[in-house]
């Protein structure tokens, strides 16, 4: 089909820079149909949530975006003092942390001498962690040192946590350890 030759000129970016106020070509004269129609994915979400990177111990702001209960997209918050809006590819990459279609859901264990892992049920999977620190720290239990002093531990356990771990659940395992005797508490966040 033949442009009639009105708009023909109209498409012009030369005639565009003249006629949209544009001379230097830096504004709409130079953007493309596709760019005009491209919409940001933020636009049509139903709220956004301040939020704080759960990777490291930096902590930068984080907007998230939800639509429909799902979150649509992360990005840095301004507003933060910490990060001021930035977020290493880490940050840049959290809404995976949440909703990749790799994300397991289901504990897998391997067996001693296994090859394969193994579904588990959480409930089962919680039975035999604690039947293992039952029965390891019953005995492996020092109540005292090798000088005679009061010990009351095991050294037998040691527990890692994750950078992902916040600090309400990090003050929670501590809690936990030292009430089982359990001395060796680490967060992989520090090493
Ligand atoms: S965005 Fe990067 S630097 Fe900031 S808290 Fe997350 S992982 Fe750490």
């Amino acid at each position: 089909m033949r442009m009639p030759l009105r708009k023909l000129l109209e498409s012009w970016p030369v005639v565009r820079q003249l006629t949209d106020g544009d001379p230097l070509g830096l504004g709409p004269a130079a953007q493309s149909k596709r760019s005009r129609d491209l919409r940001p994915r933020i636009e049509d979400a139903d709220h956004v949530v301040q939020s704080i990177c759960p990777y490291c111990a930096v902590g930068c702001g984080q907007l998230v975006y939800v639509k429909d209960g799902e979150i649509t997209h992360i990005e840095g918050d301004p507003a933060s003092p910490i990060s001021r809006g930035r977020l290493c590819p880490k940050g840049q990459a959290s809404k995976s942390y949440a909703q990749s279609p790799l994300r397991e859901y289901k504990v897998k264990y391997r067996r001693p001498y296994g090859t394969r892992w193994e579904e588990l049920s959480l409930e089962d999977a919680m039975e035999m962690i604690a039947e293992r620190v039952v029965e390891t720290r019953a005995e492996t239990w020092e109540w005292e040192t090798e000088d005679g002093n009061p010990a009351n531990r095991t050294m037998a356990i040691g527990n890692l946590g994750g950078a992902t771990l916040d600090n309400e659940e990090n003050y929670l395992i501590k809690k936990l350890m030292t009430a089982l005797g359990i001395v060796q508490v680490e967060n992989q966040a520090r090493i």
